[in-house]
């Protein structure tokens, strides 16, 4: 006897997780796993800044302070790119929503497109191993946003103002929580059969 396989699902899929949660990098392996486009705000945003764009004037600041680029305006972004073509077969948001009024904006266009969320990934890990992480890539990568007074202030806005949307997906059944702890591998690897078993899977 064969077990019970559920329904294929699209993969329309939020990562959320605290900086240093690894988010940023297994959100691009499940994406290129599942062959959809992983869509990163704070990507958007720095090479906005790093090409000294319209938008990267107006978010430089507010990015190298730690703090959150208005709703309008990063929702403005996330709508105009989830509109590209590449974005109709699927895909993987890292970054947003950070709030409540962001998740809310998101469900609503969504709901317009009748293309609601398929799983929402929250990728735990604890407070000391975050610093770490994110004090390690900042030597790595010389990332100006990431000194320790920036890192202290991004991680209680998440404590604060992004953690408390994951109450609200848990209560729409779309909630997988993956332990963040341990190899790359293991992790993406949790992540894969947490999303198959809610039907999302690779396109045969
Ligand atoms: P991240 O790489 O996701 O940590 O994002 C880097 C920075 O970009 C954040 O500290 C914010 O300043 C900004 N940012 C990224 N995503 C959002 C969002 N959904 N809402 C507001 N600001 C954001």
């Amino acid at each position: 006897m064969t077990a019970d396989r559920p329904a294929p699902q699209p993969a329309r899929l939020l990562i959320v997780g605290p900086q240093g949660s690894g988010k940023g990098t297994q959100g691009v392996r499940i994406a290129d796993a599942l062959g959809i486009v992983a869509i990163s705000t704070g990507d958007v945003f720095r090479a906005a800044v790093h090409a000294g764009s319209d938008l990267g004037a107006q978010v430089k600041s507010v990015i190298e302070a730690g703090d959150l680029v208005s709703d309008e305006l990063t929702f403005a972004v996330v709508r105009d790119r989830l509109q590209q073509p590449d974005a109709a077969e699927g895909f993987l948001l890292d970054g947003f929503p950070r709030n409540l009024a962001q998740a809310g904006m998101l469900d609503d266009y969504l709901a317009e497109r009748g293309e609601p969320l398929t799983a929402v990934i929250e990728l735990g890990v604890p407070r000391a191993v975050s610093i770490a992480r994110i004090a390690e890539r900042a030597r790595e990568q010389g990332r100006t946003d990431d000194t320790e007074e920036v890192i202290a202030n991004r991680l209680s806005i998440y404590e604060r103002e992004t953690a408390p949307i994951l109450q609200v997906y848990s209560d729409h059944g779309l909630l997988a929580v993956i332990d963040g702890v341990g190899s790359l591998d293991a992790v993406t690897d949790r992540i894969m059969s947490a999303l198959r078993a809610r039907g999302v899977a690779p396109r045969a």
